[in-house]
């Protein structure tokens, strides 16, 4: 969008006379967040035009949200459009433009990025499940993948701009269905990019993980050994409730497959506490699971309604107090199983991308199992160099090690 943009408009840093605010609405903080942006820049720009676009424009279009402060509201299929949009809101036009049917995915010059470091490849979009808690389905439309030529071309496109790291992403990774191929042979094919460093799976949903793409996983140095599997609960009920589309069982075994074939694997998950129905008992399933994983990082989450949804009509809501009582008591279990796991590193050697200097003659980079390392060296590296550390003391949530 930037470089879109650039050919026209001039982008500032301050004083603008527009603002774009690229806003999600699949979590309630994500949209608390774009409500915020649009709050202060209203306040501090109050001449400005500002243009909200993304899915909160199509929960808008949905009568899910509302978002007054914006200008010019516009949804998810307007991001190939952005230059018309811009140029509308600067004509004066105001509201929400018309939605439309999602459209099948294109090639895209960049997905995203995280410095100069990692790039984010959005492979797919859209998610044909109806989980009872989550929005995604309204406002992101049936599941849809980029082809595999289209992705392996963008894919060496980064690495030519000096990106060493390629992480996969979709709404719905586990639904990657491209017209040839699967996740499993498009990581093949993208392991043997010229010059690409590492590739990594983002998030992806217990069904998506089958032997061909684990073995692909075990195969090459370059794949990283990180697997972000969202778990939500560990109790079936709270599982059936939310209709996730796996049981307990089904999410252990993907586990274990995984770590028979890549036994350096680490995992991460995102659980919600306090989804309405879940009992002691279930909570403690939940507990057991964070304690057979050995989670790596975990986002943890308290359940809350989003407006829209099955789960937010339930009459067995849980008090936020109980809510809280257990986000504290997972946090804490997460904790102490996340130092031990730490603990164990201590002595051994890991490979550390360096991302950024940290300003004390140290650097900061991640592991390719995704664990946060600050690395003492006395050797002069740039941004992007993968070095051997040996690891020195495990920390509260990351590693410290010397080159
Ligand atoms: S799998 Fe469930 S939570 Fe994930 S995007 Fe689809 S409906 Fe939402």
């Amino acid at each position: 969008m930037r470089e879109l943009l650039a050919l026209r408009y001039e982008i500032v840093s301050a004083d603008a006379d527009l603002y774009v605010i690229n806003a999600c609405t699949v979590t309630s903080l994500a949209e608390r967040k774009a409500r915020q942006t649009v709050h202060r820049l209203r306040w501090e720009a109050p001449a400005a035009k500002i243009i909200v676009i993304g899915c909160v424009g199509d929960a808008v279009a949905n009568g899910l949200s509302q978002l007054e402060q914006a200008d010019l509201l516009a949804g998810n299929v307007w991001k190939t459009r952005i230059d018309e949009v811009v140029d509308r809101a600067l004509a004066g036009e105001t509201g929400l433009l018309p939605s439309a049917p999602p459209e099948p995915m294109k090639k895209e010059r960049i997905s995203g990025q995280s410095g100069r470091i990692r790039a984010f490849l959005k492979v797919q979009d859209g998610c044909d499940f109806a989980c009872t808690f989550c929005r995604t389905t309204q406002v992101r439309g049936p599941s849809r993948s980029k082809s595999v030529e289209a992705i392996v071309d963008e894919a060496c496109g980064l690495v030519a701009n000096g990106y060493p790291e390629i992480v996969l992403t979709g709404i719905n990774l586990a639904q990657f269905a491209p017209p040839a191929g699967d996740l499993a042979s498009l990581s093949e094919k993208l392991l043997r990019v010229d010059g690409l460093l590492r590739l990594r799976l983002a998030s992806i949903n217990p069904y998506g993980i089958d032997e061909q793409l684990v073995t692909v996983f075990s195969s090459s140095e370059r794949a990283c050994p990180h697997f972000h599997i969202p778990l939500q609960s560990g109790d079936d009920d709270v599982l059936r409730a939310m209709a996730r589309g796996y049981t307990r069982a089904f999410f252990s075994s993907r586990v274990e497959l995984i770590r028979r074939t890549i036994p350096q694997a680490t995992f991460g998950a995102d659980i919600v506490v306090g989804f309405p129905g879940e009992s002691d008992a279930a909570f403690a399933e939940t507990l057991a699971m964070i304690q057979e994983v050995r989670f790596a990082n975990l986002h943890l989450f308290r359940y809350s309604p989003r407006a829209g949804t099955i789960a937010a009509r339930a009459r067995n809501q849980v008090p936020e107090t109980v809510k809280r009582e257990r986000a504290e008591g997972a946090e804490r279990a997460f904790r102490t199983i996340q130092r031990d796991l730490f603990s164990s590193y201590v002595g051994t050697s890991v490979n550390v991308l360096l991302e950024e200097e940290t300003g004390d003659g140290g650097w900061r980079g991640y592991t390719r199992g995704y664990v946060d390392m600050q690395v003492h060296t006395t050797v002069s590296h740039d941004p992007g160099d993968e070095v051997a550390v040996r690891v020195i003391s495990a920390e509260d949530g990351y590693l410290l090690g010397d080159e």
